[in-house]
């Protein structure tokens, strides 16, 4: 049986106004994008840098404020709310940042940046309470105890990416935008924090949404994948699916990116992305791909491919892959 639906966006747009000089422009950051996240699953966002995932990340919790469409979370518009409205969703929502030590302040204690959001919500009626709910958590991070009262730069690097996932977790969320937590991580230290993410989900039935541009990090935590260019979505499907069977062009040049261990199949004929990615600014009208897609038809050029549903997956190309 399907999960229930935690947030939905409906044709949301977030554009930047940039000044060039004396010219006024804009910023296409995410244009259209039409996605749901179900409850205790983990979507990832996928695409290469600058395609606009981490601006979607933050503009579905409102980190962002979204310049059209809507964002519903548990069937209610939060893109539409007052701040006072707003404030009871927000602890819903939180975020693990790729840097974990840019995000954590270097004047606070490990007890002062766990404590703090549970301090803004008064969840403790006591000093000795606050201690002991930050102490828990640094036990479900796996960080002891007794470093409670020590420094961010007294940590290892993924040792501040579990501080910052015991405070994203302090107030209980639904939901977490998990934004390439382990990129900045040598690779030995990502299983453990990738682990740390799986095991804190069956726990607390958390939902993530996982920003990432490794395909292989991707494969290993999400139940299904979003696949982003330029701004809009290309694909999104069950990540099994997705990998043994792309339908969108674009999806499978990504895939077929993914560095080969197997020599023998390293040498098997690959087709290359040609030319730059097109500019946010002035991204090319229909399909954004269409300028590198050696399948693009005339129609390609100027209009928009509509969202195709193929089973559990969605496709947005005139010409899906068979
Ligand atoms: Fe390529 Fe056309 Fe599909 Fe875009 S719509 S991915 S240009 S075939």
């Amino acid at each position: 049986m399907e999960k229930p639906v935690l947030l939905e966006a409906k044709h949301l747009v977030k554009e930047f106004p940039l000044v060039n000089g004396r010219k006024k422009q804009t910023v296409h950051a995410v244009s259209d994008v039409s996605l749901t996240i179900r409850q205790g699953e983990t979507l990832a966002l996928v695409g290469e840098s600058g395609c606009g995932k981490s601006t979607l990340g933050r503009t579905l919790i409102r980190l962002l404020p979204a310049t059209s469409g809507t964002v519903e979370f548990e069937g209610k518009d939060i893109t539409s709310m007052s701040s006072r409205e707003f404030a009871p969703y927000r602890r819903q929502m939180q975020i693990i940042f790729q840097d974990p030590y840019a995000s954590l302040n270097p004047r606070m204690t490990l007890r002062q940046i766990i404590g703090e959001p549970l301090e803004t919500y008064h969840t403790a009626a006591s000093r000795q309470e606050l201690t002991k709910q930050v102490g828990a958590l640094m036990d479900l991070v796996g960080i002891p105890r007794e470093f409670m009262n020590r420094y961010p730069h007294q940590f290892s690097g993924g040792q501040r990416q579990r501080i910052g996932i015991a405070r994203a977790i302090a107030l209980e969320p639904k939901l977490i935008v998990c934004d390439e937590p382990v990129s900045a991580l040598d690779v030995s230290i990502q299983s453990q924090v990738l682990n740390l993410l799986k095991d804190l989900q069956e726990k607390r039935g958390l939902t993530y949404l996982f920003i990432s541009h490794d395909l292989g990090v991707v494969r290993f935590i999400a139940d299904r994948v979003c696949v982003m260019f330029l701004g809009m979505v290309c694909e999104t499907g069950p990540t099994n699916q997705l990998y043994e069977r792309p339908l969108h062009p674009y999806t499978r040049f990504l895939l077929e990116a993914i560095p080969q261990p197997d020599p023998n199949l390293r040498s098997q004929e690959k087709q290359l992305l040609s030319g730059e990615i097109p500019s946010p600014v002035n991204p090319p009208s229909g399909c954004r791909f269409h300028t590198r897609c050696p399948y693009a038809k005339e129609i390609c050029s100027s209009q928009t491919p509509p969202c195709t549903d193929r089973g559990e997956r969605q496709v947005y190309c005139h010409f899906p892959l068979a």
